[in-house]
């Protein structure tokens, strides 16, 4: 490690933590945040949803609860898009957010990472979460190129929702040889924002450990092309198809 390295202080960071777990004083938190704001709470708001989290209900698998929001809130888009706006990729749920990166953490707590890398906008919340329960540092690879960004690494991505190429951006100062990369991201369609990863983690030297996603659309070519890589991933909740609108997870 270099001196001063973002791992490094969070390392530091852990004598001054209480002896309770951070997840465990975070989800404590959270809960009681919600419960006291219950007088605030619209009908129907995304609040009232979040007192039905697995939080309150520990026999249900974590994982249910993520596939059961995506049947019950998600939406169905022409080209194969769904549309999770309501608790990922607008507007949020810390808990549900919370379980994911509870998961992603327990799979990938036997391989040896020391930083979370994920790309704006969407994988940050989880990969902040991921970082936070594994006390690593989390750096989000840019999709527009900041004039004063020393040291950048671009690589060209072609984005399956907008249909178009774009350059993402990572500075070498945070992606370096030393670096053993836990990639984190929302969807995993046809694998290309996961190419443009792969190309700069190969440009900077970093070993790439492994690749998280909430959701995988395996009627895309993604994972396959991740197998083909012989990256090792995983998806927390897969759908099979969205054919006629109608959601099929399996
Ligand atoms: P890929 O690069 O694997 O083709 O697509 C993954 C990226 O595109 C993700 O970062 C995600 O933001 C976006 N994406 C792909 N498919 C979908 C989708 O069905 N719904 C949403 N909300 N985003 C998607």
């Amino acid at each position: 490690q270099l001196k001063n390295s973002p791992t490094q202080k969070l390392t530091n960071s852990k004598t001054h933590q209480l002896p309770n777990s951070p997840t465990h004083q975070l989800i404590n938190s959270q809960t009681h945040k919600l419960n006291n704001s219950t007088t605030h709470q619209l009908k129907n708001s995304p609040t009232q949803k979040l007192t039905n989290s697995p939080t309150h209900n520990p026999t249900n698998s974590h994982m249910d609860k993520l596939k059961t929001r995506i049947l019950q809130d998600g939406k169905c888009y022409e080209g194969g898009i769904l549309k999770v706006d309501s608790f990922i990729n607008h507007q949020m749920d810390p808990n549900l957010m919370m379980e994911v990166a509870k998961e992603f953490s327990q799979h990938f707590g036997d391989a040896h990472i020391n930083k979370i890398v994920t790309i704006e906008a969407s994988g940050i919340a989880p990969a902040i979460l991921v970082g936070y329960i594994m006390q690593l540092p989390v750096v989000f690879i840019k999709k527009k190129e900041p004039k004063t960004m020393e040291n950048m690494l671009t690589s060209v991505v072609h984005s399956f929702t907008k249909d178009r190429s774009y350059t993402v951006c990572i500075s070498a100062d945070y992606l370096t040889l030393n670096d053993h990369v836990l990639f984190i991201d929302d969807f995993l369609a046809n694998g290309n924002a996961s190419m443009g990863v792969i190309d700069l983690c190969k440009q900077a030297g970093a070993h790439l450990e492994g690749m998280g996603f909430i959701i995988e659309k395996a009627f895309q070519k993604g994972g396959e092309l991740l197998r083909q890589h012989g990256i090792r991933y995983k998806a927390l909740a897969t759908v099979e198809s969205l054919e006629n609108c109608e959601i099929k997870l399996r």
